[in-house]
């Protein structure tokens, strides 16, 4: 990853992306205290488009100041970088990585007094649970990881040290032949994957975790609940049962890097008709005329870089 040919946005500079280097003493390396977000852009028909920038660019500045780092560029300068890394590395379609980080002034535990830096970083990045998942969805484990209770750490916060937990989740579900994993909240109930929302179907109706399940606000969720109204698929946010998901009709991921992915079987039970389902084939198939420009009430979605 880190030898390749291109640029790298740090800190208002471009640098070549095998330059890219922080110190080892940085304070987020030790201690997580840092956020980032995960954007993607997409090759419309009217040209290389970012989607959502704002949302994730306003959730980035979120996760810092719950974070209490102060990330100090305005927030219309943070997606002129992100637009910026995009064009410089002639991408055409591509996922985008900002993080912000503590700098390597002092190490105690207290980070006052360091520097809080940023950087946007761009690849491409093809499907990330397979294109065979998007059609003929995902094998699915039930984590014996229990996700974040929303007082331990914050869990509306794309943090940097949420994501040990999310690590060992998926590394579990993985090196057990599953393609990922489903964590519940400390209470037994369904939180979200170690990185993707979670939907169900049932009676045609959708259902999704609420928040205090301690899930990510998801972007893609979000964007779900609006293809819902727009398809007149009534949509749930309430408590969901691991069981409930083993009798569902449909499940699926959803996320900036897993898009809308197909759950075809949980702790090996299949769910529906152990393939992508009727609901979920029309809701991907909504969700990728909106990010390839094919939706023209969701062009404002869209920033051309
Ligand atoms: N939950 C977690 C833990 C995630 O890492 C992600 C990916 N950012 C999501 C949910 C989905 O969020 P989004 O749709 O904004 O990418």
């Amino acid at each position: 990853m880190h030898d390749r040919d291109g640029k790298i946005w740090i800190d208002g500079e471009l640098v070549e992306w095998r330059d890219a280097k922080v110190h080892v003493l940085s304070h987020t390396l030790h201690y997580g205290c840092g956020a980032f977000e995960g954007v993607r852009a997409y090759n419309t028909a009217g040209g290389t488009a970012i989607f959502r920038l704002r949302e994730h660019t306003e959730r980035l500045f979120n996760s810092a100041k719950i974070l209490r780092m102060k990330i100090p560029y305005s927030f219309e300068q943070v997606c002129e970088a992100q637009k910026e890394v995009v064009r410089v590395n002639k991408l055409e379609s591509c996922y985008l990585r900002p993080l912000t980080w503590i700098g390597s002034e002092k190490l105690g535990v207290s980070p006052k007094g360091n520097t809080i830096h940023l950087m946007v970083a761009a690849w491409p990045w093809g499907a990330y649970l397979g294109e065979e998942g998007l059609k003929r969805g995902i094998r699915v484990k039930t984590s014996s990881y229990t996700r974040h209770h929303v007082n331990i750490t914050m869990t509306q916060a794309k943090a940097v040290s949420n994501y040990s937990n999310s690590i060992l989740a998926n590394m579990e579900a993985t090196e057990d032949g599953y393609d990922e994993a489903l964590l519940l909240d400390a209470s037994g109930f369904v939180s979200e994957g170690a990185g993707e929302n979670v939907f169900i179907v049932k009676n045609n109706v959708l259902y999704t975790p609420d928040l205090s399940a301690g899930a990510l606000n998801g972007i893609t969720r979000n964007t779900i609940f609006a293809i819902c109204q727009d398809l007149g698929l009534k949509l749930v946010e309430k408590r969901i049962t691991r069981d409930e998901v083993y009798i569902a009709d449909e499940a699926f991921f959803t996320g900036t890097a897993a898009e809308v992915t197909p759950i075809r079987e949980l702790d090996r039970i299949e769910i529906g008709i152990g393939s992508r389902g009727p609901v979920t084939e029309k809701i991907q198939s909504a969700f990728f005329d909106i990010v390839n420009g094919r939706n023209p009430k969701y062009a404002e979605w869209l920033t051309k870089v």
